[in-house]
């Protein structure tokens, strides 16, 4: 029989780098694991490609998606749909392989109650000042938008403690390690002969 591969999932608050880790990690050569590319009707950004950044839906789109129970869980965040296909998903980790999920707090909280024996691994800025920080330097933001993205960030901190791992993001190289890390200990603690 084959040994079923790991759901591994990164989440963290908004603006603590998630997407800039995921990258990080998925541009090394060495890394095992498969990414699940999520659905979102949000619309790409420059440079994004359909099928390997997202699968880019409209909204009606989505919405079948989601009657037709083919997400594996889904969120509304900044008034667009993010949600991961749950197909690729199971046929990955039941071909063996590991299978990486990117995604915000309310989806990973809704994956924890459909796979509880995923790996849940929580992204956290090295303080909350410093996520403010990053929420400003984007620059994108009024301030009215920066002040909800705050108390938004707070909330989602208080999650931490319902991820296996928490992990650091003081310096993007390091958190990939760390990441990876987790990964190989994580097989090594449940593979036991
Ligand atoms: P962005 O629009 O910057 O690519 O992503 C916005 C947020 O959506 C990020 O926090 C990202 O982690 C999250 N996200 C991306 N894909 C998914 C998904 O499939 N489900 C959920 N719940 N969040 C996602």
């Amino acid at each position: 029989m084959i040994e079923k591969g790991l759901l591994i999932v990164l989440s963290g608050p908004s603006g603590v780098g998630k997407g800039t880790v995921r990258k990080g990690i998925f541009s090394q050569k060495d890394t095992a694991f498969e990414y699940s590319v999520s659905a979102t009707t949000r619309k790409p950004r420059e440079g994004e490609v359909h099928g390997v950044d997202y699968f880019f839906k409209s909204r009606e789109e989505f919405e079948d998606m989601i009657a037709n129970d083919q997400l594996l869980e889904y969120a509304e965040y900044v008034g667009n749909y993010y949600g991961t296909p749950v197909e690729y998903v199971r046929e990955t980790i039941d071909a063996g392989k590991d299978v990486f999920l990117e995604i915000e707090v309310q989806g990973a909280g809704q994956v924890r109650r459909k796979f509880p024996e995923g790996l849940f691994i929580f992204l956290a800025p090295p303080s909350l000042s410093e996520l403010e920080n990053r929420i400003v330097t984007r620059g994108t933001e009024s301030e009215d938008l920066i002040r909800s993205r705050m108390k938004a960030a707070r909330e989602e901190l208080e999650m931490m403690e319902l991820y296996d791992y928490v992990v650091e993001n003081d310096e993007v190289e390091l958190a990939c390690e760390r990441i990876k890390a987790i990964v190989v200990a994580e097989h090594c603690r449940r593979e036991r002969v």
